[in-house]
């Protein structure tokens, strides 16, 4: 199975990266619009680089990076597009794509409508088998789903209130901020990420606010669930330690507590560019009282989506049926182990 990604930025470069390191789909190459160290790299690893245009050629002609052909001639010979373009611009694609009768996979960026189905595998692989159109949700999205899908199936959630503490930009960027502020995000709560985690979880009773704080590493949730039924703090531990997408953050052993020590604690486990797939959840937060249980929670932005990213390849091309096959296979070619591994 061939496999375009378009857009090689943040989200784009390590979905190309971890397609190949899969061994049932190819990465036929990636869309660049711009000839920069990224596109320096990509030519490096030996991985065929497009352009949306005929302008783009020159660009990249320029400064001796070879292009191997336009858009157009990938997307017909591919099965799969995974657009990791900014937020909106995937939208504008989609013609294009329908044009080459490609599957696509649109990111978080995107409005729900535009695909057939939000996605997390957690949550509805099933509904994603054979599917045209699938939007992986955004980073925070993600990261409550798969908390809030396990709990689900594991006890059942009823209520869900969040702040979500949100990082500025990610550590390349340089044009976004603040840099000395704390921003309501929006300021007239909700924030759309739990409008956004019913996209997926329709009947659930939850509601988001957000504020944007200056750091660039993760972003940090804080959580009051409902749970439909009484469980005690040790079962909620076991149902999360079962899941290998989440990882359970013990901060008195590891003498941990910020956002600053996971990244540290990434590089010294010489994790590829310091990234967390995992949902980080911090252990010694999870406090139960009654059928109310709360808890803080840590989302590596640029890297949470990219499981999600190879699983809706999978159940789309239905190269996998079964969830949790799919997400073993997705899981040992990224060393995700539930454990704090390298
Ligand atoms: P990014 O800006 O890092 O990368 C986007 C890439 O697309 C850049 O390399 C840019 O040059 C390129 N590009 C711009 N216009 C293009 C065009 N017309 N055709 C092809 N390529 C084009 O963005 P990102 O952070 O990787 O975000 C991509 C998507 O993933 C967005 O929908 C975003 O909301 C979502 N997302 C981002 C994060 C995150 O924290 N960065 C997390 C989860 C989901």
């Amino acid at each position: 199975m061939r496999i375009l990604v378009n857009g090689f930025g943040t989200i784009g470069k390590r979905v190309a990266w971890a397609i190949m390191r899969q061994d049932d789909m190819d990465l036929y190459g990636i869309v660049k619009t711009k000839p920069d160290y990224a596109a320096w790299i990509a030519v490096k690893n030996g991985i065929d680089i497009y352009v949306p245009g005929e302008e783009h050629l020159k660009m990249f002609e320029e400064k001796g990076l070879p292009v191997k052909g336009l858009i157009t001639d990938a997307l017909s010979k591919v099965d799969l597009v995974v657009d990791a373009t900014p937020a909106k611009i995937g939208a504008k694609y989609k013609e294009l794509y329908k044009q080459y009768s490609v599957k696509a996979i649109f990111q978080g960026g995107e409005k729900p409508e535009v695909a057939q189905l939000s996605f997390n595998t957690l949550c509805n692989y099933e509904q994603a088998l054979g599917k045209d159109y699938v939007r992986v949700v955004s980073c925070n999205t993600t990261g409550l789903l798969r908390l809030l899908c396990t709990l689900d199936r594991a006890i059942g959630v009823e209520k869900v209130r969040a702040l979500l503490v949100r990082r500025a930009a990610d550590p390349k960027e340089i044009k976004k901020g603040p840099i000395n502020a704390i921003v309501l995000d929006p300021p007239n709560p909700p924030s759309h990420h739990g409008v956004d985690v019913k996209t997926v979880m329709p009947k659930l009773d939850i509601l988001t606010y957000a504020v944007v704080v200056p750091t660039t590493l993760m972003h940090m949730h804080y959580l009051v669930i409902t749970l439909r039924d009484y469980a005690s703090r040790a079962k909620i531990i076991s149902a999360l330690e079962e899941v290998s997408r989440i990882l359970l953050v013990d901060s008195s052993k590891l003498s941990i507590k910020s956002t600053a020590e996971l990244v540290e604690l990434a590089r010294d486990l010489g994790r590829p560019r310091n990234d967390f797939y995992e949902l980080l959840v911090w252990e010694n937060s999870i406090t139960v009282n009654g059928k109310e249980l709360m808890l803080v929670q840590s989302v590596h932005q640029e890297a949470i989506v990219v499981p999600e990213n190879i699983d809706a390849i999978r159940a789309m091309l239905r190269l996998e049926e079964d969830p949790v096959e799919a997400m073993h296979k997705t899981d040992k070619s990224l060393g995700i182990t539930g454990r704090l591994t390298n």
